[in-house]
């Protein structure tokens, strides 16, 4: 992880690795990051990263002390039909329809794409589809990549990732991936423990407030005018010596 103070933004890229896969996944991206030196350097200086200088050296840095998987073997290794693969934290989740014909893979999320699959490869009307007779059912997908000419989707299980949002259940059949979460990337730079952090600061002032507002509603009486007063209790903090008085 690596961070560069450009003004007010902060630009960080938070990757986790996954040991089991051999892969390296961009948290704002929700995608794998392809392999290769020249590949993860195209991926950093890209929206929404755009990482130049120090923080881009920094970050290649960090990322070549992975054992990472090429693209060739984690097309040979990726999760095969009966597989049960828990589904990859961090990286896009999809709702899917799978073929249920015996020993066929096919996946799409595409309803009129495994319509088509099931006219083309059996000949069987895509509205014999019922549900005491299911051609097809729900799945949960993933891909590593999500880059065109790179998606290729397998079967996982577990909780879906939050990333399946407004764009999941889309009818349009020209961009099946979400684009959403490269969008949001300026925001969610913050890691986990500096939300944590955030979250605790907050929580704090909101119990200075609500005691300044208690204080300051004991003491109304010393003057009329509480609302000149509320600005000064906060500067000086005097509420929590007054609260004893
Ligand atoms: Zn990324
Ligand atoms: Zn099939």
């Amino acid at each position: 992880m690596d961070s560069d103070y450009k003004g007010s933004s902060i630009r960080v890229v938070i990757f986790s690795y996954n040991p089991v896969h051999q892969v390296i996944i961009c948290q704002a991206c929700q995608s794998c990051i392809v392999p290769g030196a020249r590949s993860q350097e195209r991926h950093l200086r890209a929206p929404p990263h755009r990482l130049v200088g120090e923080a881009l050296h920094a970050t290649l840095q960090q990322l070549r002390g992975y054992k990472l998987r090429t693209v060739e073997e984690l097309k040979q290794s990726k999760p095969q039909l009966g597989d049960s693969c828990p589904a990859l934290p961090h990286l896009a989740s999809y709702q899917g329809l799978r073929c249920l014909q015996a020993q066929c893979g096919f996946k799409t999320r595409q309803a009129t794409a495994i319509q088509k699959h099931v006219v083309t490869a059996y000949q069987i009307k895509a509205a014999s589809h019922c549900t005491r007779q299911p051609l097809w059912q729900a799945c949960q997908l993933q891909t590593y990549f999500t880059s065109k000419g790179r998606i290729d989707y397998f079967e996982v299980t577990g909780p879906a990732a939050a990333s399946d949002g407004q764009d999941s259940g889309s009818s349009n059949g020209s961009r099946p991936l979400a684009t959403t979460t490269v969008t949001a990337t300026a925001t969610a730079t913050a890691t986990a423990a500096q939300q944590a952090l955030f979250a605790s600061i907050e929580q704090d002032t909101r119990t200075i407030q609500q005691d300044i507002d208690r204080e300051a509603a004991i003491i109304q009486d010393l003057n009329a005018s509480r609302t000149k007063r509320v600005p000064w209790l906060e500067k000086t903090g005097f509420p929590a010596y007054l609260a004893g008085l």
